[in-house]
């Protein structure tokens, strides 16, 4: 039983139609699914992902403009940066002048094991890292959707890894490596932080976490720009039921199997203060919408289908600018 790689990061936006522009528009993923929020209908919830929203392509936001006046207080217990993966040096090298075009501050080009990579915000500050997935990777990457304003050698395949921040490396270095079958790949400081990088199952783009210690940083409270949620791959949910024992086994808090219809879910707080989730690979979202038309409409779980109604009249509908930021 091995977990496959990251399946979804699951972040806050409070201005949607911003949110699909820039996604779309210049970050060039596809819109594979606008529907609700399970446990808040009033909220959208907005997938992007590769052609078809593979998993490991998959970023997801929440919508809650009551937020708007309270961006994410950076600290420990979070996803403190999510890495998509691109092919190639010379796709990081095109993105920093793609940033630049549409007015977007990055850091520069990069180099971290020797694959090149980027660092930039979203228009609501979420922390983004474009980087080169290195030659020959073993998660398999997404297909970019062919009607990207992104050149497909270009376009983002879905997430590389993830950065988390805690206060202290121990506890959440057991639970991936003792609980979750992560490897500890190498260890090493950066910046006075002490850094651990972890991979599982084929490892490399797709499926690595670092770890990042610091000990002094006040716990992160979620807000504008914040990320709620990382999920890992599993095949199916007879795999994440055992993965549930698992977890409860070693004493982790866990939530019952929950089917979000485009695929199951469990959740678990690993303790250094990052909220995990396991989501099984299908069954995708191509379920309830043709292929050719994924996200144009909203979609509804069949057990909100009869609130349509009232569920679509309480949303603002989105209002992208096709290609750019909306200011
Ligand atoms: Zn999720």
């Amino acid at each position: 039983m091995e977990l496959g790689g990251l399946h979804h990061m699951t972040a806050v936006t409070t201005e949607a139609s911003e949110n699909v522009a820039f996604y779309t528009g210049v970050l060039g993923l596809r819109l594979v699914k606008k529907t609700v929020n399970q446990d808040d209908v009033s909220a959208y919830h907005l997938f992007y992902g590769d052609e078809l929203g593979r998993p490991g392509t998959e970023i997801t936001f929440f919508d809650w403009p009551q937020l708007r006046v309270a961006p994410n207080r950076p600290g420990a217990g979070e996803v403190s940066t999510t890495e998509l993966r691109v092919a190639g040096r010379e796709a990081v090298d095109w993105w920093a002048g793609r940033l630049e075009e549409h007015g977007i501050e990055h850091s520069g080009v990069a180099e971290r094991g020797g694959r090149a990579y980027i660092e930039f915000t979203d228009p609501e500050g979420q922390r983004l890292r474009l980087r080169d997935e290195g030659e020959a990777p073993r998660v398999e990457g997404g297909v970019p959707w062919e009607e990207s304003p992104v050149p497909a050698e270009y376009g983002v395949r879905g997430l590389g890894a993830v950065d988390l921040t805690v206060r202290e490396l121990a506890p959440t270095a057991w639970v991936l490596s003792e609980v979750m079958g992560f490897r500890l790949v190498e260890q090493y400081e950066e910046s006075g932080e002490k850094v651990a990088l972890f991979e599982v199952g084929s490892g490399g783009a797709g499926a690595e976490v670092r770890v990042v210690e610091k000990p002094d940083a006040p716990y992160a409270h979620l807000g504008r720009g914040g990320v709620h949620h990382i999920a890992f791959r599993v095949a199916d949910a007879e795999e994440q039921k055992e993965w549930r024992e698992r977890l409860r086994g070693a004493g982790l808090g866990v939530t019952p199997q929950i089917d979000r219809y485009y695929f199951q879910s469990i959740y678990f707080r690993e303790p250094g203060g990052v909220l995990f989730e396991i989501a099984t690979d299908g069954p995708g979202f191509a379920t309830d919408e043709d292929a050719r038309h994924l996200g144009e409409k909203l979609s509804l779980p069949p057990f909100l289908e009869g609130r349509r109604e009232e569920i679509e009249g309480r949303l603002t509908p989105i209002t992208p600018v096709r290609g750019g930021v909306r200011r």
